[in-house]
């Protein structure tokens, strides 16, 4: 987090927001059952498998429940 938020929905809110940390996790699923039958290492480098590779935050605002990235709130609070 750098720099001030504010929320671009209700715009109001620059105080109250709840920080969702994304952890993914790779995996590989049965097609039919969709029963997870490996779970892939971060550090493995797989050519058939893409890295996730989108933003590490996402911000909720605590108080009209919009969930958004984290540059969208960063963004908006700049503005402001
Ligand atoms: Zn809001």
């Amino acid at each position: 987090m750098h720099g001030p938020y504010c929320c671009p929905n209700c715009k109001t809110n620059r105080t109250r927001f709840n920080i969702i940390r994304q952890m993914p996790q790779a995996v590989k699923m049965d097609p039919r059952t969709g029963e997870v039958v490996d779970v892939l290492a971060d550090a493995e480098p797989n050519p058939l498998h893409l890295a996730y590779r989108g933003p590490e935050y996402r911000v909720q605002c605590a108080v009209c429940g919009l969930i958004e990235d984290e540059r969208t709130f960063l963004k908006f609070g700049e503005h402001q």
